[in-house]
């Protein structure tokens, strides 16, 4: 099974990955977490990533598809992967039919978990943190008995910057236009599989895995 998932940040991308590979028994390939690796151990690549990563912008194609290159042609790969935050250019997606050209191999299906725009920004500001003891709450999954108090010792709750509306309509925006291009060539292509991911973990899983089921190409 070789699959790219999608999504914007909060449709739950992250969670699904996990359930489909630990499913279906392939790796997990999140260039995000291989830059963050790489950073971490102070490697090469980290020292190149960092810079870009820190700034949010993009790592340049030229390091990001190799990555991609190298990771894709090692053994555990030859069962399948899934694919997390890579392509995220139309220019990535093109080196990408390449690098699968030469492994002769194809795409099975992109996954696009879709959750309208408002709902992802309800999701994503509504975190609420415990400055004293680190205790998180989310408004609408998780409240606190109060509303602004931390269950366990009354502190007033913070908001992180990156959770603050307006970074999140930014981080929305910038991911939004980042994914539409590539939305557009893969259902060109056939690829694209889009799934409800405004209901809840299981049924989206269960969404998932029958499309995935369903069709082998
Ligand atoms: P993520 O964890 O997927 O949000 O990625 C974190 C950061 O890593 C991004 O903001 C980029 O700076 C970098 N990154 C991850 N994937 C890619 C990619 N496919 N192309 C370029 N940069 C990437």
């Amino acid at each position: 099974m070789n699959l790219i998932l999608m999504g914007l940040p909060g449709a739950g991308k992250g969670t699904q990955a996990d359930k489909i590979v630990e499913k279906y028994e392939i790796p997990h390939i999140s260039t995000g977490d291989m830059f963050r690796a790489a950073i971490k151990g102070g490697t090469e690549l980290g020292l190149k990533a960092k810079s870009y990563m820190d700034a949010g912008n993009l790592v340049p194609d030229e390091v990001t598809v190799g990555i991609v290159r190298e990771r894709l042609s090692e053994d555990d790969c030859k069962g399948g992967f899934l694919l997390d935050g890579f392509p995220r250019t139309v220019a990535q997606a093109e080196a990408l039919e390449e690098i699968l050209a030469e492994l002769d191999r194809k795409l099975d299906h992109v996954v696009y978990i879709e959750v309208p725009e408002d709902d992802l920004f309800k999701r994503l500001t509504g975190r609420w943190i415990c400055p004293t003891c680190g205790a998180t709450y989310h408004e609408i999954f998780n409240p606190p008995n109060e509303a602004g108090k931390c269950d366990k010792d009354g502190s007033d709750l913070i908001q992180r910057d990156d959770d603050k509306p307006e970074t999140v309509e930014k981080r929305l925006n910038v991911n939004l236009e980042q994914t539409k291009p590539l939305v557009n060539f893969y259902e060109d292509k056939g690829y694209l599989r889009r799934v409800d991911g405004k209901q809840d973990i299981q049924y989206v899983f269960e969404a998932v895995d029958t499309l995935l089921k369903g069709s082998n190409r």
